[in-house]
């Protein structure tokens, strides 16, 4: 079998691990995922996580209800590490080893990040769950995962959502919309695609992480991204 990456940021939504739920996490959804990525680990391929919090909390919107916008995206933050700890728990399960890293120190949740330490976590075999996002307010998940994708020097940064893929306009709203096989990181500012945060987008196109948008949530979507099968956008 070919494949295509030695070294992946798989980057997933918090919204993603509701399922059909309107908050939190969905088990059946989780463990779907986890079973996803310990067949792809079982390729050989070093996998690093970040995973979203927008599940539980996010601090734009806390700020719109009053909240401090600091202190929503801390929590926010916080978010993300309880997603991270779901999915560590849901992959030990089945028997893969995985590690959890926070931004910020909270030792024993996690363990402080460094790319050093994540890196040695893959070489190991155990999956590096990157939590915390990038430790500050005013970030997203997104940039978070392009951070850690550059720092850990992943090949490659996979965007897992529910959307098979970038297309002219949201195809869940206009059925007119049309999907890009691939797009450069510029016609993606040019056409004003919301894909990612533009300054997600900036870190990708700056550092060269190719990213690849495709939908997680067909079971087996994972290992075919990675053996090369067309499915997905990849942004260039
Ligand atoms: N967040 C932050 N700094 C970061 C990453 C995340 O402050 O580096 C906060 C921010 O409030 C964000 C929340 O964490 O809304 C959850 O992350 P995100 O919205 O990216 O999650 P997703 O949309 O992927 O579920």
């Amino acid at each position: 079998m070919d494949i295509k990456y030695k070294r992946i940021l798989l980057k997933l939504s918090g919204e993603s691990l509701m399922g059909e739920k309107q908050y939190g996490i969905d088990e059946k959804r989780l463990n779907e995922y986890a079973e996803q990525i310990k067949e792809i680990a079982g390729l050989g391929i070093e996998i690093g996580i970040v995973i979203g919090g927008g599940n539980i909390f996010r601090g734009l919107s806390g700020a719109a209800k009053g909240f401090d916008r600091v202190k929503g995206d801390q929590m926010g933050m916080l978010a993300t590490v309880i997603n991270s700890l779901a999915l560590s728990s849901a992959l030990d399960s089945l028997g893969q080893k995985a590690h959890v890293f926070t931004a910020t120190n909270m030792f024993p949740i996690g363990e402080h990040y460094s790319k050093w330490k994540a890196i040695d976590a893959m070489k190991r075999g155990e999956i590096a769950i990157i939590s915390g996002g990038t430790g500050n307010p005013y970030f997203t998940t997104d940039t978070g995962s392009a951070l850690r994708g550059i720092e850990i020097e992943a090949d490659v940064m996979l965007k897992g959502t529910r959307v098979d893929g970038i297309y002219t306009a949201d195809p869940e709203k206009d059925k007119t919309a049309v999907k890009f096989d691939k797009i450069s990181y510029d016609e993606i500012y040019t056409r004003g695609l919301k894909v990612m945060d533009l300054t997600a987008t900036t870190l990708c196109k700056e550092n060269r992480l190719p990213i690849i948008v495709f939908d997680m949530d067909t079971n087996g979507n994972l290992k075919k991204v990675l053996t090369g099968e067309n499915i997905g956008t990849l942004v260039y």
